[in-house]
């Protein structure tokens, strides 16, 4: 088969469910596929497709992040985003983010426009207003239809919904994106590994990850970043080095799975448990869209 310059991956979250059909799920990560291979055959930045991947994820409302986004024991929305760009190791998150549609463009905005590496909470929602970034408009673009009957989980319990994007472009550049509304039921103010830069999120000049999973664990061993000095520092595969830091995450009694890219485009896309939604286009064009 004939070889892409460019390769990506994204996830709809870890803790799928087998009993569950996820057949819309599947059709529309491959959908997002193709429209990121055709992007990227333009010549798009490795950024912007993981961003606006992102964006799309959120928007469907088919995942628990943006749009389908699950409450707090509160009732209330507070969502996480960041993202990365390897090339220049810049970053951008939002934390405990409430009342918008879209925390990866907000994330962005963050990099792109403040001095700052993340914003949180109430600092959060005043920024994203200045920006004009899209509220959520109730009951018309709401925050639920994946969350929809699947609120009712003990606290903690994963979101299965989480969603994220690693590329690398035809320049060589990578980028990692990860969005969400975290655990089902987590007290309010609970910020978990999403949006923080080297446990959820990372991407250097070798390596970019997105993880999905019970958050508190994947920060516990600096999941994704780990994952990169492994590569660099170990001269590990990305596949080593993925399965080497979900072994520490279920070691510790973590649950979920991740998404890595590397610089000539290898793929790697591991999972504890029963499965994760997750789409992968490889370096021969070939693409993949499953949940287990
Ligand atoms: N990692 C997310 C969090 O802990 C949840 C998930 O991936 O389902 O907030």
């Amino acid at each position: 088969m004939k070889k892409f310059p460019f390769a990506l991956a994204l996830h709809g979250g870890a803790g799928a469910v087998r009993r569950k059909d996820y057949g819309r799920e599947i059709a529309h990560m491959r959908g997002l596929v193709e429209a990121a291979r055709d992007a990227l055959a333009k010549g798009a930045k490795a950024l912007d497709v993981a961003v606006e991947t992102v964006a799309a994820l959120e928007a469907s409302g088919l995942y628990v992040a943006g749009r389908g986004a699950s409450p707090n024991l509160a009732g209330r929305y507070e969502l996480d985003a960041s993202l990365m760009n390897g090339a220049d190791g810049r970053a951008g998150a939002v934390a405990a983010l409430q009342g918008f549609a879209s925390p990866i463009a907000v994330a962005r905005a963050v990099m792109e426009k403040t001095p700052h590496v993340m914003l949180v909470g109430e600092g959060a929602t005043t920024f994203a207003r200045a920006q004009g970034f899209a509220e959520i408009d109730k009951p018309d673009g709401f925050f639920t239809q994946a969350g929809k009957g699947e609120h009712n989980h003990p606290p903690g319990v994963l979101a299965h919904g989480t969603v994220g994007c690693v590329v690398r472009d035809v320049d060589g550049n990578l980028a990692a994106a990860t969005s969400t509304a975290g655990v089902f039921q987590k007290l309010p103010g609970r910020v978990g590994d999403t949006p923080l830069i080297g446990a959820g999120t990372f991407a250097d000049r070798n390596v970019a990850v997105s993880c999905t999973g019970q958050g508190e664990y994947f920060i516990r061993v600096a999941a994704a970043a780990q994952i990169a000095f492994r590569c660099q520092f170990l001269g590990q595969t990305l596949t080593e080095a993925t399965q080497a830091v979900l072994d520490a995450v279920g070691k510790l009694g973590g649950d979920g799975g991740l998404i890595a890219i590397d610089a000539a485009g290898e793929l790697a896309a591991p999972f504890l448990g029963e499965g994760m939604k997750r789409a992968l286009l490889t370096r021969d064009g070939e693409i993949l869209s499953d949940a287990f």
